[in-house]
């Protein structure tokens, strides 16, 4: 009898990772995207933008699940994200 290798053949599920964006002399450093990323994808920076504030950085990018709350949130429009597919190993 032929083993199927995923319940009813279906293909492997996909999952949408993001890909972070940020214009950093946009940012003035409120953390909100940092605080209320679901998956603590974020952190702020020691390095400081034109306008003298922390920009924030991914520090887990592969956390990323697009959800897009980050670019949302942030009052300066300074954060985007990019989905991009992968398949889940
Ligand atoms: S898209 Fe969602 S998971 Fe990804 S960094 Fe933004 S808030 Fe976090
Ligand atoms: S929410 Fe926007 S302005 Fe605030 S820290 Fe994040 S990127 Fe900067």
């Amino acid at each position: 009898m032929k083993q199927w290798e995923r319940p009813f053949g279906r293909s492997k599920p996909e999952t949408v990772k993001g890909e972070v964006k940020i214009v950093e002399d946009r940012c003035k450093g409120c953390g909100f995207c940092v605080e209320y990323c679901p998956c603590d994808v974020l952190e702020l920076s020691d390095k400081f933008n034109k306008k003298g504030y922390h920009p924030p950085y991914a520090e887990k990018l592969e956390e990323c699940t697009a959800c897009k709350l980050c670019e949302m949130i942030c009052p300066d429009f300074a954060i985007f994200v990019i989905e991009k597919e992968e398949e889940i190993d």
